[in-house]
């Protein structure tokens, strides 16, 4: 996708902290962080948010699940926990369109979800 921030740190048109990488997936740390540890974790399919997964390209989503628990053991935030988030559409105000889960730590977070 030419327009996608995301798709163009995937081929490194743009500059990423990686914090994880491998042939299907990328994690890198947010530029706005919300909480000590801002994380995202992208396929590297372009997939535009949750609402467009399918029984066809399902398999990354399980795949990112996989991983998230070796990533959060490498941050040390494991013990003291840490939230996954997605967004889709504008109501959840989601700014890039290819999937991406939030992974938030380091402090205790807002129990507002809404
Ligand atoms: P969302 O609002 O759920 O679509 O989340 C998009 C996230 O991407 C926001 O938290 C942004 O701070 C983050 N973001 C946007 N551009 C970059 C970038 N170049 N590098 C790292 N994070 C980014
Ligand atoms: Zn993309």
């Amino acid at each position: 996708m030419d327009d996608c921030i995301f798709c163009k740190i995937i081929a490194g048109d743009i500059p990423s902290n990686k914090v994880y990488e491998d042939d299907k997936i990328l994690c890198f740390r947010d530029i706005a962080p919300m909480a000590p540890v801002h994380l995202l974790v992208i396929p590297k399919e372009h997939i535009p948010s949750v609402d467009h997964i399918t029984e066809q390209n399902a398999d990354i989503i399980s795949y990112i699940f996989t991983k998230i628990p070796h990533i959060a053991k490498t941050e040390g935030i494991s013990e003291s926990g840490y939230r996954v988030i997605t967004n889709h559409g504008d109501d959840a105000r989601q700014s890039v369109k290819h999937v991406h889960f939030h992974i938030l730590a380091g402090k205790v977070l807002p129990d507002n979800m809404g």
